[in-house]
């Protein structure tokens, strides 16, 4: 088994690739085969070489690795020159010299007719002195894949099952050289995957109409086309395809790593977004290669959940050992804690980690131990509410001999506090932690009046006494 990812250089690394390329590593994988990486950067104009490293970036944060080295699409120009010759000297190829005002008329034409659009393969059959006379007037041309008689081009697919498609739907004979020597997409895929002895293909459905005229070319050129899958595309809850320039940032990989994702999460996701091994939810790419079935793919449309991603993302996060999560959290901290020894440190880093939904979200969890910060209006209520909690906690905390060494002991206080007031749950708890926190959840209480410590829990608490309104 030889597979490949195939991606284009010409924007940011869409995480639908990613998925593809996990999916064929899987594949390779689970056999003992090949996954290869081809870069299909033809388009001079618009791939770049700034993506080119985003892709290989990204792919090696992922873990995603390829066999060999990487192809350049750019770099094979001479591979093909030779399939379009004996195309056209098999008559099975032709030039084309239709100029772009006439196809416009053409297309205008049909659109008046209400026929449906596409090349009407008018130089197919071009006589001698026709084509004599337009090399004589000096026309452009281009070659042009002859698709002859209308047929069903029909494949399995391994995911989506049998599948046909007429060369009526292809849009015309295709073009498969441009009169600058440049060969289109469908055809050096073709050669490439040919060439690069690719038993299987699989990419995202949106290339169902290319895979059709892709085995058109094949069939022309009289070599077996490869295992063809269509991977069902990743869309939005709101049933927009996933992309960059509808959704943004969201759709590409660079996000979630500067975010502080963990990659195991985000390949774990998006394998689980159309598979599931009928077993486990959580597994590393290795453990999924080792069943891996492909017939398990889904057909209906992915969805981008980042509910989802966040609960990968907090299981993997949660099987870091104290020193790995700091280290991951390094890069992110804003704040020095040094303030507080390592006992506390260690603390307090284990009371939030599972309030992370990934490593950049510390800081926000850790405002309150190093800034003061205004309490929302919304839950000014419970202060005012709860203002004889926070009486009755003051005079507890202000005695002298008040441990805050203790966050278990403290805890106890507030406990005992509470039968006392007979409160417990919101009524006892709210007024207390918006008092020291300014906000409404965090770890535990105990830890958190620990950690602040008696003058700031104490300042905190009188400000927010003087500020009840009745
Ligand atoms: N370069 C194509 C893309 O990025 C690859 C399609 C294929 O896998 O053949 O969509």
């Amino acid at each position: 088994m030889r597979t490949r990812i195939a991606p284009s250089p010409t924007g940011s690394l869409h995480l639908g690739t990613v998925r593809t390329a996990l999916y064929n590593q899987l594949l390779a994988m689970s056999t003992g085969g090949e996954f290869c990486f081809r870069l299909e950067d033809t388009d001079r104009t618009r791939s770049k070489e700034e993506h080119t490293d985003e892709i290989i970036r990204g792919f090696e944060w992922l873990g995603i690795k390829w066999h060999g080295e990487m192809l350049r699409q750019s770099e094979r120009d001479s591979h093909y020159q030779e399939h379009i010759d004996r195309l056209l000297s098999e008559n099975k190829a032709y030039k084309c010299y239709a100029t772009p005002e006439e196809l416009d008329e053409m297309r205008k034409q049909q659109r008046a007719n209400k026929e449906q659009e596409g090349y009407d393969n008018r130089s197919r059959d071009l006589s001698p002195a026709a084509v004599a006379a337009y090399e004589t007037e000096g026309r452009s041309w281009v070659i042009r894949l002859n698709l002859g008689q209308d047929r069903d081009i029909q494949w399995d697919d391994v995911v989506r099952g049998p599948m046909s498609i007429n060369t009526r739907d292809l849009g015309g004979d295709p073009i498969i050289q441009k009169g600058n020597g440049q060969v289109l997409y469908n055809f050096a895929v073709v050669v490439d995957d040919y060439e690069m002895q690719m038993s299987h293909v699989f990419r995202g459905e949106d290339h169902l109409t290319n895979t059709a005229k892709q085995i058109a070319i094949y069939q022309a050129l009289g070599i077996s086309a490869p295992i063809f899958g269509h991977l069902p595309l990743i869309f939005t809850k709101d049933r927009a395809k996933l992309s960059k320039r509808k959704h943004g940032d969201i759709a590409g990989v660079d996000k979630y790593r500067n975010e502080g994702y963990l990659p195991e999460a985000l390949v774990n996701y998006l394998i689980a977004t159309s598979y599931s091994n009928g077993v486990d939810e959580v597994y590393a790419l290795d453990h999924a290669a080792k069943d891996f079935n492909p017939d398990r793919i889904s057909k209906s449309p992915a969805v981008y959940d980042i509910d989802k991603l966040n609960w990968y993302n907090r299981e993997y996060m949660a099987k870091l050992s104290y020193a790995e999560l700091m280290q991951e959290l390094q890069p992110y901290l804003k704040y020095d804690l040094a303030k507080f020894d390592e006992a506390q440190q260690e603390a307090l880093i284990e009371a939030i980690r599972g309030n992370l939904n990934k490593f950049s979200d510390i800081n926000q969890n850790l405002v309150y131990f190093f800034e003061d910060e205004p309490i929302e209006e919304k839950l000014t209520k419970f202060i005012d509410e709860g203002a004889n909690v926070l009486q009755e906690l003051y005079k507890l905390l202000s005695a002298d001999d008040f441990d805050y060494s203790d966050a278990a002991a403290i805890k106890d206080a507030i406990n005992a506090l509470g039968e006392k007031l007979e409160l417990k749950g919101k009524k006892l708890f709210w007024p207390i932690r918006i008092a020291i926190s300014s906000r409404s959840h965090g770890p535990d209480l105990g830890l958190v009046i620990s950690l602040l410590g008696r003058e700031k829990v104490l300042e905190r608490l009188s400000q927010c006494m003087n500020s009840v309104r009745s």
